[in-house]
């Protein structure tokens, strides 16, 4: 009798289980895998594809990626063809009828915000060019907002059972968040109208958003590193100005912008880039906490 009853406690289980599953999110990017857990919470399961380390332009579609996507309930990415090397390869292996293009499991960040730098035409000599706009979007709190927003739309579609769970996260992260933005903008008030050189041009969403003004960057096209020609260029360039910092993401090449520093003594700023990038900005809060903080060091 006693066998009995665990055995029908362990059916019971096995039958109850589906409605406790959570929902597995594939993250291509740390800042959508962090934005995840926000909204998500102890609901979800996250899996991200990319670390802070790694330049996401240039990712292999290798066999651990293939396997998280295999259970993925939900693939959340930046898009705009930023992950066109590796993630159509994994979608196209190893992703479900419900993690397809334009199907709910389906969330490309940047199709829901206006897109900075879209091309009108685009050719093949103008280097590694996002077409459709440029993809590096989540430095801009206010549109990190609008894709918070998406993500919680889709996992009460997925995931009905626990809607009103998503939605009071939602409400949550939005209300802090929007007082949040209120206070990074007056302390960064005072970068309004700096200059900055780069090296690939994925801070336009930040420098947009706090009034700050790229007078050159460190490539001479998008994914073409620096060369010394254009090095010099740059130097000439920039020659008389006065540019506040050479920004650097973690996982770019530091010789350039160490060229450029000796010789215009303008400090290199390493910035997080995303979560994980340094280790204060181990969430989105202080993604932007320690960005601003390091942006104002050189002023
Ligand atoms: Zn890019």
């Amino acid at each position: 009798m006693r066998k009995l009853s665990f055995l029908i406690f362990g059916l019971g289980l096995l039958i109850a289980a589906p409605v406790y599953a959570k929902v597995n999110i594939f993250a291509c990017e740390p800042e959508w895998g962090a934005l995840a857990e926000e909204i998500g919470g102890d609901l979800v399961d996250i899996y991200t594809a990319t670390s802070a380390q790694q330049d996401v332009h240039h990712m292999r579609a290798k066999p651990s990626l293939l396997a998280a996507m295999r259970k993925a309930d939900l693939v959340f990415c930046s898009g705009a063809s930023l992950e066109v090397g590796w993630l159509p390869i994994l979608i196209q292996k190893a992703g479900g009828p419900n993690v397809q293009p334009n199907t709910v499991g389906w969330i490309m960040a940047s199709d829901y915000v206006e897109k900075l730098e879209v091309m009108q035409q685009v050719d093949r000599s103008m280097g590694h060019v996002h077409p459709e706009g440029n993809p590096h979007i989540q430095l801009d709190p206010h549109r990190v907002l609008i894709v918070a927003e998406v993500l919680a739309d889709r996992l009460t579609q997925i995931d009905r059972v626990n809607a009103n769970a998503y939605f009071s996260n939602l409400e949550t992260f939005s209300s802090i968040w929007t007082a949040q933005i209120q206070a990074w903008e007056i302390k960064a008030a005072v970068l309004k109208g700096a200059k900055v050189v780069t090296y690939h041009n994925n801070w336009a969403y930040l420098l947009n958003w706090l009034g700050i003004e790229t007078v050159s960057s460190l490539e001479p096209k998008p994914g073409i590193p620096p060369t010394a020609a254009h090095l010099e260029r740059v130097l000439s360039k920039i020659k008389g100005q006065d540019v506040t910092a050479i920004l650097i993401a973690p996982f770019e090449n530091m010789d350039g912008a160490e060229w450029l520093s000796q010789r215009t003594a303008i400090p290199i700023v390493k910035l997080p880039f995303t979560v994980g990038g340094n280790p204060q900005a181990q969430n989105l809060t202080a993604l932007f906490e320690e960005t601003i903080r390091l942006l104002e060091q050189p002023l």
